[in-house]
């Protein structure tokens, strides 16, 4: 048994995609072991993207801060098997979502949002869904917005 730590972002919310994203991984015989529905502040958008943030600078972090700051997320726990990580990643899909195979959630649902008409439009990429990639992200991540549960 494994766990893994999932955030539907703000444009899954606004969709209103929660339940046609939760069937992907429902189908797999992956399920809920915890959620919450959370408004994101500053503070944890930073420490949640804090990686990608030291890489790609504050112009990058004001993006994120558009697409979060006082929005909506879902921040959610998932439980299955001990692949369960690198199985929920393959069914999310690639991060551009025009990249994105058919069949994944990014693929199907993420409007073929690309890097290149983000970057034009001065946004960060609509993926609807946040999922961790390693163990460690998974304890920083539930860390940060479901702190309460204990892994
Ligand atoms: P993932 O979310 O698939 O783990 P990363 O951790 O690399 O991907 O990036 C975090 C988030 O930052 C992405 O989900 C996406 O919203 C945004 N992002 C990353 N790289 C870019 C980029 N080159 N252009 C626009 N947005 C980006």
């Amino acid at each position: 048994m494994g766990i893994t730590f999932v955030m539907l972002k703000p444009d899954a919310v606004q969709r209103g995609l929660g339940y046609d994203i939760m069937q992907y991984f429902k189908k797999n015989g992956i399920s809920i072991e915890c959620f919450d529905v959370q408004i994101a502040t500053e503070d944890k958008i930073r420490r949640h993207y804090e990686e990608v943030i030291a890489k790609y600078g504050e112009e990058f972090a004001q993006h994120m801060l558009d697409m979060f700051l006082n929005k909506t997320v879902v921040p959610i726990i998932l439980s299955g098997g001990d692949d369960i990580i690198a199985q929920v990643r393959r069914i999310v899909g690639a991060t551009e979502p025009a990249k994105a195979e058919k069949g994944t959630i990014r693929g199907d649902l993420g409007l073929g949002d690309s890097y290149a008409r983000s970057v034009a439009e001065g946004r960060v990429v609509r993926n609807l869904i946040h999922a961790s990639d390693s163990p460690e992200a998974v304890k920083r991540e539930i860390s940060i917005w479901l702190p309460k549960y204990k892994i």
